[in-house]
């Protein structure tokens, strides 16, 4: 097994003074380091049953989009507002300073779907938790997700654990 850890860099104040910005581009230019990510994701998740991935914009379409090729199911953009073209359902959620809204489409699931939700990084968990109740408000089942990097001591695996979501991550 590859140090996937050893992959990420990590960038002093960015986006803004005082963050540690954990870049993928480093693993993802990596074939087998990008490979392997996507494979232990997929493999996490397979004889669960699952009929979408879903992928939060944008570093969740990269690996999602893998991840849904190799369960052999198909892929759910989940967009930031007004990006997709037909009919939308939203979902506000709190950012630090303002509220941002995420996307998808109305009728691409519904009840018998079991959605596994994707993206690269869990911080505080306010994005995922945010898809969770979109995605589920379709009627269709998500109860596993897949992060490439856990922040952990942000807390975010936990709030979305609290609503009945089973959360793996590659480097915890
Ligand atoms: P959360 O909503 O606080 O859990 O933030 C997670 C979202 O912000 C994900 O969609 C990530 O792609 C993005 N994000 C937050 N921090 C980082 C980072 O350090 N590197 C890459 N993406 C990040």
């Amino acid at each position: 097994m590859l140090d996937l850890k050893s992959l990420v860099r990590t960038i002093p104040d960015y986006p803004k003074k005082g963050i540690l910005f954990r870049d993928i581009t480093t693993l993802i230019e990596d074939p087998a380091g990008f490979r392997e990510s996507v494979d232990r994701l997929a493999g996490l998740h397979r004889d669960l049953g699952i009929t979408h991935v879903a992928g939060i914009e944008a570093r969740g379409f990269i690996f999602g989009a893998g991840v849904a090729i190799a369960l052999g199911v198909g892929f759910i953009p989940v967009r930031k507002k007004g990006k997709l073209p037909g009919e939308t359902i939203g979902q506000n959620y709190a950012l630090e300073y303002g509220v941002d809204t995420i996307e998808i489409h109305a009728d691409v699931i519904g009840a018998g779907d079991k959605v596994l939700l994707v993206d690269d990084l869990i911080a505080t968990g306010g994005t995922a938790v945010a898809a969770v109740s979109l995605l589920r408000r379709t009627g269709a089942e998500v109860s596993h997700s897949g992060f490439v990097i856990d922040l952990f001591d942000l807390g975010g695996a936990d709030k979305l654990r609290a609503t009945g979501v089973k959360v793996e991550a590659l480097i915890p």
